[in-house]
């Protein structure tokens, strides 16, 4: 630890980076003060002696300390990464965390993106051989187990926001106490040490799990904050959360405020009213400057949020003021300074999860007190603030959870099993999960593998069920991909694929929806929404890329989404032909062969298929829900078969992204699905049992 120590310290007495071997910029030494005075630097000697002595250390610390930004940095300054030899690993429940803060350390390290520091996201590998420290979805750390099953490339793991419990990050826990034991010093790639990182106080759950790894906790300083409720519960918390920003920029003091919303939609309505109510207030009052923040705003914007506030209109005037609208991103994973106000409506999109219907959605929920005590604590980094919690006390004691359950039980299941199967765990009975997901749900997803045929009878991983893990996918998308080429459309398809892996493609904004429907009108087919989205890539690939901008703002395509769809389908084609999937099409003279289209997605998809019901509803097939055409869909009139991609439980079960199918590729594709011997009575039933008389017929029975 003494050596630890010396070489840190003339590391950062020199005025030459190590890194780059040039002198350290302005910029550097700047950035460099302000790193100084965070809690955690008075930790520093600590931490480094613990993580020398043990294999597993935990680390707890109040948000803002610098715990993400600061101690995967100690680790590489002292010497555990070098590089094109190991590599110090931050992992990070969130793709906008892990670009922004390997964005972050880069600059405070003085070195380039994409060298020293990096980042992997899924579709992205901002990354390479020299890289030291690298950010990345606890995700992609898990992909990249399947070809390194003990991590070889890293000599450190720093496991962040470990408090999320994550779907990912338990896996990583579960798969890690796996790994330590066969690196322990002396191991062929040198010793493994895990960091995990905290921010909440249950953090001895980590230390027991690690069988009783030190516990470090970073001291921090918080300022106290009032907390205020409402008198009566909000009915518009949206609307509620745009009158108390204004209030606050009105009456309160200096200082900025922060908006927890939900998603997108929310957040960018939110935003304009917030900037028209403050224009209200005529121009002699201070300005106030409003920030976006969630995962599909693009990376320069998502910056932004760290812009200081504006000074006073005029000297010696009232200061201005800014307020960030974010996704619960910025409850623990962004730290921005400055804040004092925070509004906190109590709901954020969780992941939900139905075994016995097998969907799993996002849905707005009322979050935890854990949670909402996070929120309110975000007002007190640099002084007292004030937290608005638009809900009331009655609400937040009686109607809120003590803490968020953790992802693992509310997930499906069949992406992380298969990924298991892949890493060579087939006992997953006795994995060790902190949290064991329900039997129920382990269950259903070792089914679902071996209807898919990723899992023979005996539950081992067959040929099929290897190539789907090697595809970054959902296993129903991997296995409609692989199976694409016996249909003639495996170009369709990965088109398909990459337009559903990003953010919807469509606009439809609220003002000029009427010239929206009419813009995606031409690319309708009525039968389907996959092929609707597939035309309307197809048209943006065909259109010349300097026109492309102006040929999505005609459209009312989503540039920013449809480029990415673009870059998607880049990788799976390489990884297509990594996997010897040819790349064939059914495009002909007079368009795509739509039926062949149709056929690939249901030999992947049959799970998800509704039949129309005499009352004009649908009935999901085998779980027997009434559900209906979501609004935005392109389906014409009502098809007896409808295969589909999504739940969307609002106030009615809508299904959503519908493509028409046929009874007759259904009992062709699956008899082992819909056999007819186990089959709930009902008119699908009745369906069926002539789809297979029909059958028999065909076969010349
Ligand atoms: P923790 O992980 O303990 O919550 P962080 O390491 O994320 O803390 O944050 C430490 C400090 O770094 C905070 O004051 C935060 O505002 C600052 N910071 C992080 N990213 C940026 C950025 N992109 N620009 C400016 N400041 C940043
Ligand atoms: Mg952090």
């Amino acid at each position: 630890a003494k050596q630890h120590k010396s070489t840190l310290e003339a590391r950062q007495s020199s005025s030459i980076n190590p890194w780059t071997g040039r002198s350290y910029s302005a910029r550097y030494q700047s950035i460099l003060q302000t790193r100084l005075k965070l809690p955690v630097y008075q930790f520093q000697s600590k931490l480094l002696e613990h993580v020398a002595s043990n294999q597993v250390v935990v680390v707890e610390g109040e948000t803002g300390s610098g715990k993400t930004t600061q101690i995967p940095q100690f680790l590489v300054e002292v010497g555990y990464a070098s590089p094109g030899k190991s590599c110090v690993a931050c992992t990070q429940p969130r793709r906008v965390a892990a670009t922004s803060i390997a964005a972050r350390v880069a600059e405070e390290m003085d070195v380039t993106l994409g060298g020293t520091v990096g980042y992997t996201i899924r579709f992205e590998d901002v990354s390479s051989d020299e890289t030291v420290l690298k950010f990345l979805t606890d995700g992609m750390l898990l992909r990249e187990a399947m070809n390194d099953p003990l991590l070889s490339r890293y000599s450190v793991i720093v496991l962040d926001e470990a408090h999320e419990r994550t779907l990912a990050t338990d896996v990583l826990m579960g798969l890690l106490m796996e790994i330590l034991p066969k690196r322990e010093k002396g191991s062929k790639y040198g010793e493994l040490k895990v960091v995990v990182m905290s921010a909440t106080l249950d953090a001895e759950k980590f230390q027991e799990y690690f069988n009783g790894a030190p516990l470090l906790k970073v001291p921090g300083r918080t300022f106290p904050v009032e907390v205020f409720y409402t008198a009566e519960p909000e009915r518009n918390y949206v609307e509620a959360a745009v009158r108390t920003a204004i209030q606050i920029h009105k009456c309160e003091g200096p200082g900025d405020i922060l908006v927890f919303l939900t998603g997108e939609q929310e957040i960018e309505q939110a935003c304009e009213e917030i900037r028209l109510g403050a224009q209200d207030m005529g121009k002699d009052s201070p300005e106030l400057v409003v920030y976006p923040l969630y995962s599909s705003l693009p990376p320069a914007q998502q910056r932004k949020i760290f812009t200081p506030a504006p000074g006073p209109k005029v000297v010696g005037g009232p200061p201005g003021r800014k307020v960030v609208v974010s996704t619960n991103i910025a409850e623990t994973s962004l730290t921005i300074d400055g804040i004092v106000y925070v509004i906190d409506p109590g709901f954020s999109k969780q992941k939900v999860y139905n075994p016995r219907i097998r969907v799993e959605s996002l849905l707005v929920s009322p979050i935890s007190r854990a949670s909402a005590r996070q929120r309110s604590g975000r007002a007190g980094r640099t002084r007292p603030g004030k937290c608005f919690r638009l809900y009331t006390e009655q609400s937040f004691y009686n109607d809120l959870q003590e803490t968020t359950y953790p992802e693992i039980l509310r997930s499906k299941m069949s992406n992380v099993v298969l990924t298991l199967k892949k890493l060579g765990i087939d006992d997953l009975v006795h994995f060790d999960f902190m949290d064991p997901p329900a039997p129920e749900t382990l269950m259903r997803a070792l089914e679902v593998l071996n209807y898919l045929g990723a899992l023979d009878d005996e539950g081992d991983l067959t040929d099929l069920g290897r190539q789907m893990a090697e595809l970054p996918l959902d296993p129903q998308l991997s296995k409609m991909l692989i199976c694409s080429p016996d249909y003639n459309c495996s170009e369709e398809i990965v088109s398909i694929v990459a337009a559903m892996s990003v953010p919807q493609i469509f606009l439809r904004p609220r003002e000029s929806a009427k010239a929206a429907d009419e813009a995606k009108a031409q690319f309708v087919d009525a039968t389907s929404d996959h092929i609707t989205l597939l035309n309307a890539y197809a048209a943006y690939e065909d259109v010349p890329s300097e026109e492309r901008k102006q040929w999505c703002w005609d459209n009312f395509i989503n540039d920013r989404s449809i480029s990415s769809a673009e870059s998607v389908k880049k990788q799976l084609k390489g990884i297509m032909t990594r996997l010897d999937i040819p790349l064939m099409t059914c495009r002909g003279k007079s368009g795509y062969d739509t039926n062949s289209i149709r056929m690939a997605l249901t030999s992947a998809m049959y799970m998800q298929v509704a039949h129309l019901q005499r009352t004009g509803s649908y009935l999901t097939v085998k779980d027997n829900q009434i559900v209906y055409l979501h609004p935005s869909s392109v389906i014409d009139g009502k098809p007896q078969w409808v295969i589909f991609e999504e739940f969307a439980l609002t106030s009615k079960n809508y299904i959503r992204t519908v493509t028409t199918t046929r009874g007759e590729w259904l009992v062709e594709m699956a008899p082992h699905y819909f056999d007819l011997d186990n089959f709930p009575e009902c008119e699908a039933k009745d369906d069926l049992v002539l789809e297979y008389k029909k059958l028999a017929r065909r076969m010349g029975k």
